[in-house]
């Protein structure tokens, strides 16, 4: 293997993101999925911080026919790079973005009775009919009409004229949680619900809900974390291959005395003479602060296979980390050299455990200084 400073002369960290596991990624839903089932793509917060405009690409290649995102600035762009696609936000219809909607041909997500009655309004002044997403809550309380009033709405159906009701969908709140009672009761609640609406095709699952019963798929499913290779089924192994491998510089290496301290604080000083590597990585590059050491449990990254643990805090462009417990013939770690901070001894779910976080705010983290390389 090349070295990390012949390869990368100028740069502190290199993200890789292997597009084939993307795409096999999809591929591992459009086979899972039930008959007539579309896969759609989440690619939301430039698709989990890994790259909008790649992982669309990637995804239309194999065939994606919808795509969600959260809001509309991220819909207008990702327009451009999927100019037929349908696009839906999240975020819901604002006030006075309506004629946005339309320029870029995007589709609301209708999260509200106001949202509906502003949309129809703009479909009837426009003397057309527009697509629309209808969001249910079933259970999370944050967006989507209620029971009763996706109820009130279909006994007066012409609060919908002009609205072409594509999709009805709901999001479960604990799919991640192989045996939360409550994904099989918003299961049910999405089926009384979504009867109202019988020409709309349905959605309900995210990555783990579609994992968790096949009678979740409905029309659609809507993978967000798992297509990035995080684990759906956290209980179990993950079934998607690995997407995001991270190498962070080696800046300095260090022989520290017993009774030094290192780091911001001097939050841990030294009980013995102990060689460090000072790497250029820091929480302005998504490595989170609460990556900094602890008593347990604390975040390590890898040398050839072996974990050097974090020592002191995570500062802004740097961490320290600790060489003195590598095996004697592991390959001395030299400066300009690459540690591992992401790839195959460290998971992007592992790397969140050990911050007290999920891997969706590892991934979406992830920093704007890597040099970032897309291999298909
Ligand atoms: C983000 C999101 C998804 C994708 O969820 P994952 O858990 O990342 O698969 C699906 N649906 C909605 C409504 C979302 O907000």
């Amino acid at each position: 293997m090349q070295a990390f400073f012949e390869e990368f002369p100028n740069d502190s960290g290199v993200l890789r993101v292997d597009l084939k596991a993307i795409a096999a990624n999809y591929r591992l839903f459009q086979d899972k999925v039930v008959a007539h089932c579309t896969v759609a793509g989440v690619v939301k917060a430039n698709a989990y911080g890994v790259g909008m405009a790649q992982i669309a690409k990637t995804l239309l290649a194999q065939g994606c026919a919808q795509f969600f995102v959260a809001t509309l600035d991220e819909a207008v762009r990702l327009r451009d790079i999927a100019p037929n696609t349908p696009i839906a936000v999240l975020g819901g219809l604002f006030k006075g973005a309506e004629g946005t909607y339309t320029a870029h041909n995007i589709t609301p997500v209708l999260n509200s009775p106001d949202d509906i009655t502003r949309w129809g309004a703009h479909a009837q002044k426009q003397g057309t009919t527009l697509p629309a997403i209808i969001h249910v809550d079933t259970a999370m309380n944050r967006l989507g009409l209620s029971a009763a009033q996706a109820h009130a709405l279909t006994q007066d159906l012409s609060r919908l004229d002009g609205i072409d009701v594509q999709i009805i969908m709901s999001h479960f709140a604990c799919a991640d949680e192989a045996e939360h009672s409550l994904t099989a009761a918003q299961a049910t609640r999405f089926a009384e619900i979504s009867k109202y609406f019988p020409q709309a095709k349905k959605s309900l699952a995210n990555s783990s809900g579609l994992f968790r019963a096949a009678d979740y798929h409905y029309d659609m499913v809507r993978p967000g974390y798992s297509l990035y290779g995080g684990n759906p089924t956290p209980e179990g192994a993950n079934p998607m291959q690995a997407v995001v491998h991270l190498q962070a510089r080696i800046l300095q290496i260090r022989d520290c005395r017993a009774g030094e301290s290192i780091g911001y604080g001097a939050s841990h000083i030294f009980t013995q003479d102990t060689r460090t590597a000072t790497i250029a990585l820091g929480y302005a590059d998504g490595f989170l602060r609460s990556n900094s050491q602890r008593d347990e449990g604390g975040a390590c990254v890898y040398w050839h296979g072996h974990p050097c643990s974090v020592l002191g805090r995570v500062s802004m462009d740097l961490v320290s980390i600790d060489l003195s417990n590598l095996p004697k013939d592991t390959p001395a770690p030299q400066i300009g050299e690459g540690v591992e901070i992401l790839g195959p001894h460290q998971s992007v779910d592992d790397l969140a455990k050990s911050a007290g976080t999920i891997g969706y705010e590892i991934l979406t983290s992830l920093g704007a200084r890597y040099r970032r390389i897309y291999s298909e």
